[in-house]
């Protein structure tokens, strides 16, 4: 076993984050699973060995909770703050709370702010591993807010093409830019979930992407400025556009929602935020540090494009082009490549709402779905069938190596496959059956 590698008296390696001080910083998760490998140990044995030991938070080797939790790593609470300070310790890298949100936790409503799992750029993903760059994943990947690559232009993609799950943030055996259900490599240079937006909901996602990367480029220092400072600017910014009600009005913002953030002292969501600065044509970093009283953002207070994101959809879908979509439509179905994408992918790849597509094209969503459903169903089997010989040819192994091929040590050789599935139950089962019979 190589349980010896690392232990708590040595320090880690003094690994450095990639693009610190850029809107394209990597992630504490990111940073993790990096300096998993860069030890040759797991993710498992690095928290379990090294940093539940230094945490005294035992609970790291029980279950998978903190795993199904893990994107809270790269978020603004104390378990993002403790692993920080525990990584800064081990690593000697001082600069590890900057692969998080903890500066913002008092500036900013930490609800839906981050995704539940892992989306990211397969161009990217290819291009870091062609040119022998580093390969990971980068903060701003996490916000829910950001759709898209914009190095490339492309959706961000949050299912595995492989086994079409989504991919958790961490797991005891992650490997960045790995899918950690199949095993498969994320990259590709074939992605081809290209933009097919309305002109201004692609100034939307721009916008969005751009604001937020400036957000995590000043976080620390807008983390300095109060919660109240903000309160103080919004209500300037509502006075200038003639006062709640025409506010809510132009903005789409329910009344009662405003009035929670001007006397309940209750924080925006971002993405509310975001829709405010977009609309004001003003950053939202610049939102947070311009001072209440500087002429500058009085000078903004005009509303300037009074269209919020649901007017933008709803523009959108008035504008449609069915004939156009229709033909991209027909070009998907007949191209061999894609495969069989789920009906939600090919809304993307036409630049259409799904339930729109469903309602105009409801015999070839239909169709679409079944294609999905049984590719899905084959790539289930196709599984099903790989985890079987597996398992029979490990527990095989064991015994004409003379070791008792109990449960457990079959489980030790498969990891991280389990034999507490049925069908893999069955097959060690059966494997017993061959080595008995034989
Ligand atoms: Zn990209
Ligand atoms: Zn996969």
């Amino acid at each position: 076993m190589t349980l010896g590698v690392v232990s708590i008296s040595t320090a880690l390696y003094s690994l450095k984050p990639i693009r610190l001080n850029s809107g394209l910083v990597e992630s504490q998760t990111s940073y993790l699973s990096r300096l998993a490998e860069n030890h040759s140990i797991s993710v498992g044995m690095l928290l379990g060995k090294v940093v539940a030991p230094f945490l005294e938070k035992e609970y790291l080797n029980k279950g998978s909770r903190f795993y199904d939790h893990a994107i809270e790593l790269n978020a603004f609470g104390n378990q993002a703050a403790a692993f920080a300070k525990a990584l800064s310790i081990l690593t000697g890298i001082d600069s590890i709370p900057k692969l998080t949100l903890i500066s913002l936790k008092d500036t900013l409503s930490p609800w839906n702010v981050l995704a539940e799992t892992k989306r990211w750029c397969p161009l990217c993903l290819e291009e870091w591993k062609r040119s022998n760059s580093i390969v990971y994943e980068p903060l701003l990947w996490s916000f829910k807010s950001v759709n898209i690559c914009a190095n490339h232009n492309v959706f961000l993609n949050p299912i595995c093409p492989n086994c079409a799950k989504t991919v958790p943030y961490l797991t005891r055996t992650s490997r960045i830019g790995f899918c950690s259900n199949c095993r498969c490599w994320l990259g590709s240079n074939e992605y081809k979930a290209v933009l097919n937006l309305d002109p201004a909901q692609l100034l939307w996602e721009q916008y969005k992407i751009k604001s937020i990367g400036n957000l995590i480029i000043n976080k620390e220092l807008i983390g300095e400025h109060s919660f109240y400072n903000i309160c103080l600017l919004l209500k300037a910014l509502i006075q200038r556009s003639g006062g709640v009600s025409a506010f809510s009005r132009k903005l789409s913002i329910p009344k009662s929602t405003i009035s929670s953030w001007i006397n309940g002292g209750h924080k925006p969501s971002l993405d509310v935020l975001l829709k405010i600065c977009f609309a004001f044509e003003i950053d939202i970093a610049e939102l947070f540090k311009a001072d209440q009283y500087t002429d500058f953002l009085y000078a903004k207070c005009v509303i300037n494009r009074s269209i919020d994101k649901s007017n933008i959809d709803n523009k959108a879908a008035r504008k449609i082009d069915w004939a156009l979509i229709e033909q991209k439509l027909n070009a998907i179905i007949e191209d061999q490549e894609l495969g069989a994408p789920s009906v939600r992918e090919v809304a993307r790849l036409v630049g259409c709402n799904e339930r729109l597509l469903y309602n105009h094209f409801p015999e070839r969503c239909s169709q679409i779905a079944d294609n999905y459903k049984q590719l899905i169903q084959s790539i289930k089997s196709r599984r099903l069938e790989e985890d079987r010989n597996t398992i029979i040819t490990a527990t095989i192994a064991l015994y004409n190596n003379g070791v008792y091929p109990t449960e457990r040590n079959v489980e030790r050789l498969i990891s991280p496959l389990t034999l507490r599935r049925k069908n893999n139950y069955s097959a060690w089962k059966d494997a017993l059956r061959m080595i008995i019979t034989r």
